[in-house]
């Protein structure tokens, strides 16, 4: 008994002691305590942040983003344009364009968008249109020589398939294609129904890193057949200084194309009197795909799985030329 009234008297001084103490100097051991709690704060629980991010990524590469926490858990919005790994925060970047990368740490999270700039930028002119514009024009900067703007082009003898109807089936495959891996696409024309002179296709890909021209061969004899690549000779007055760049490109796409699809190399030609060559400013190829007037060809050529190899040959030619392959 004695002891149970002890412990009661002892709890009402306690309680009376802390009474005084803490109506006395409340405010101040209150504020004091406020500001060492946020001391504490920041000091040990952190809030969220990136220890290592990056605005812009050229496609093709990685990088592993890092925060100051651990277990984070990381999303993109675009899985299209780029991957990220759940765990590690390794962001594989695939093609052109913007995304969101989203970490969380239980309830926090931190965003960042990155920019996925192209490895390069490619120009396609897929030859010809409806009607051939055969007006006049200068085959190159500064020449006399007058051709005609943009002529008809060939025709398929089997599938009966006009020359500017393939190379633009080709063309905005191989645009898809290059965009898949990387790279961004300029074209020259998206519809057959268009008037594009060949001095206007050529400027319009000049703020390209190169320009593919993609045409189909006619011949009067059906035996004539495969591909062949037409680039500018050193001796050309206007392109002469890229022939060794235009060659390079030029041969790299072929030999691609011409291994993947199984069509026939017919080679190289050196041919100065292209107006859409004459007045490129940057390294420019011109692909004969194959002969529309050889009854294999057409109809290799006019198929759409075909289409998607040959497509892959050229898009491993643009690989090529750029390291990737
Ligand atoms: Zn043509």
């Amino acid at each position: 008994m004695k002891k149970m009234k002890m412990c009661r008297v002892m709890l009402a001084v306690c309680f009376l002691c802390f009474s005084f103490l803490s109506s006395g100097v409340y405010t101040q051991a209150q504020s004091v305590y406020t500001s060492g709690s946020e001391y504490q704060a920041a000091s040990t629980t952190k809030k969220l942040k990136f220890k290592k991010k990056v605005k812009k990524l050229q496609a093709g590469s990685s990088y592993k983003f890092k925060v100051n926490k651990k277990n984070a858990k990381w999303y993109v919005s675009n899985k299209s344009i780029a991957t990220i790994n759940k765990k590690t925060g390794k962001l594989k970047a695939k093609k052109c364009g913007t995304v969101k990368i989203t970490c969380k740490v239980k309830k926090e999270k931190v965003t960042c968008k990155v920019k996925i700039t192209p490895i390069a930028v490619i120009g396609i002119d897929p030859g010809h249109q409806v009607r051939g514009d055969y007006g006049k024009e200068p085959n190159g900067p500064g020449s006399g020589v007058l051709k005609t703007k943009v002529a008809g082009g060939t025709c398929g003898v089997v599938t009966k398939k006009p020359e500017y109807q393939l190379t633009l089936e080709v063309g905005l495959k191989l645009k898809a294609e290059l965009e898949n891996r990387g790279y961004q696409v300029v074209m020259t024309r998206t519809t057959n129904d268009v008037n594009i002179s060949n001095k206007q296709r050529a400027e319009a890909l000049n703020k390209c890193n190169i320009a593919i021209r993609l045409h189909a061969d006619g011949s009067s004899s059906s035996a004539a057949s495969g591909a062949s690549g037409l680039y500018p000779s050193a001796g050309n007055p206007y392109i002469g200084h890229l022939s060794p760049d235009c060659g390079h490109v030029t041969r790299l796409l072929l030999e691609h194309y011409c291994a993947k699809t199984g069509i026939r190399n017919r080679g190289l030609s050196l041919r100065d009197d292209l107006t859409g060559t004459n007045w490129s400013t940057v390294p420019t190829a011109l692909i004969e795909m194959g002969f529309m007037t050889n009854p294999g060809d057409d109809t290799y050529m006019s198929n759409a799985a075909n289409q998607n190899t040959m497509v892959c040959g050229l898009a491993d030619g643009v690989d090529a030329i750029y390291g990737r392959k």
